[in-house]
């Protein structure tokens, strides 16, 4: 059963995914950390709003064909 190796999510260290790694996908405890903290930063800089929302997906979702 040999480890598969990924990179790191947050940094990109390459690491071995197996059960002994409890912090996969990331490399470390800190990296987890960091990169959750990040999304939740990330989720309340931006407010919930009903307009916002759909507004800015379909931007990024259906760029305009030529
Ligand atoms: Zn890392």
């Amino acid at each position: 059963m040999a480890g598969k190796i990924v990179a790191c999510p947050h940094c990109g260290t390459s690491i071995e995914w197996n059960q002994a790694n409890r912090f996969r996908p990331f490399c470390s405890d800190r990296c987890k950390m960091i990169d959750l903290g990040a999304w939740a930063t990330e989720r309340y800089r931006v407010p919930v709003e009903d307009s916002d929302e759909s507004a800015l997906s379909a931007e990024d979702e259906n760029p305009r064909l030529n």
